[in-house]
């Protein structure tokens, strides 16, 4: 009996759903009841049928109010669960795939042969200081929204950086592979923010060889990257072989 007021008091203090709020605190109210009975029952003689029907009855419906409660707290936790799993490997700004993300699935795709590229928006800094960060992130939300309309079953993209963004292609010789990369730097060409803000991103290409080795492939991409910079920007350059 006092199991039972005590259970309720504790649930009561939690911040739950109204909903669950309902199914418990009735079916501990109710089990409470029938806990009455059972107690006053060694201080006044009750009719045998207060024992059989009251008590068991109270108490099997009590119990099964909680059991409902339970179940539904359950399902709520599960539901908050893959919720919170879905945002730690979501970029809140952009709304792709994170580089937690990115990084599993560089790790699932060990075995597997992909281009790689690493696309970076030009003098970013420079945006930043003419029109303001709050700007910048939008230049930021845009780019990363026709990235994420590339998607299909062969191409993913995510935000690996500030203003460094990752695409990964599978299933796809190099000449779409070489494609899809001056898609992307047609696209940002084609991209107007607010109505005045223009972009243009350098990007660096590399095939994953077999059985490479995940660092080395990311180093090539990086090298293809910086070549793609210095050599001017608003361009595509392959990574070296080795
Ligand atoms: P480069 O052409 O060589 O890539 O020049 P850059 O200016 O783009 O490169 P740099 O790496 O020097 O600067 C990147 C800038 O991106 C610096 C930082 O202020 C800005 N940045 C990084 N993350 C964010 C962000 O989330 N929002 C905004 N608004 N700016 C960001
Ligand atoms: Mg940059
Ligand atoms: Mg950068």
């Amino acid at each position: 009996f006092a199991i039972l007021n005590f259970i309720l008091y504790c649930f009561n203090r939690l911040s739950v759903q109204a909903y669950l709020r309902r199914w418990m605190n009735t079916g501990l109210i109710v089990w409470i009841i029938s806990a009455a009975f059972d107690l006053m029952d060694e201080v006044i003689i009750q009719p045998a049928w207060v024992g059989y029907y009251i008590e068991d009855v109270t108490q099997l419906s009590g119990m099964l109010c909680v059991s409902v409660g339970v179940y539904h707290i359950v399902h709520y936790i599960n539901d908050r669960y893959a919720d919170v799993s879905i945002d730690s490997f979501r970029d809140e700004l952009t709304l792709l795939p994170n580089r937690r993300y990115f990084s599993n699935v560089l790790l699932d795709l060990r075995a597997v042969d992909y281009y790689l590229f690493f696309v970076d928006i030009d003098y970013f800094k420079k945006i930043n200081d003419r029109y303001g960060h709050d700007r910048g992130d939008e230049v930021l939300r845009q780019f990363g929204a026709m990235l994420g309309e590339l998607y299909d079953d062969e191409i993913m993209a995510a935000r690996i950086g500030g203003e460094e963004f990752a695409v990964i292609l599978q299933m796809a010789s190099q000449d779409q592979a070489d494609a899809l990369a001056r898609h992307i730097l047609k696209r940002t060409q084609a991209l107007v923010i607010d109505d005045d803000i223009r972009i243009t991103v350098s990007i660096g290409v590399a095939k994953k060889r077999e059985n490479e080795r995940l660092e080395k492939l990311l180093k090539r991409v990086d090298i293809a990257l910086y070549q793609a910079k210095r050599l001017g920007r608003n361009r595509v350059e392959w990574a070296p072989r080795q």
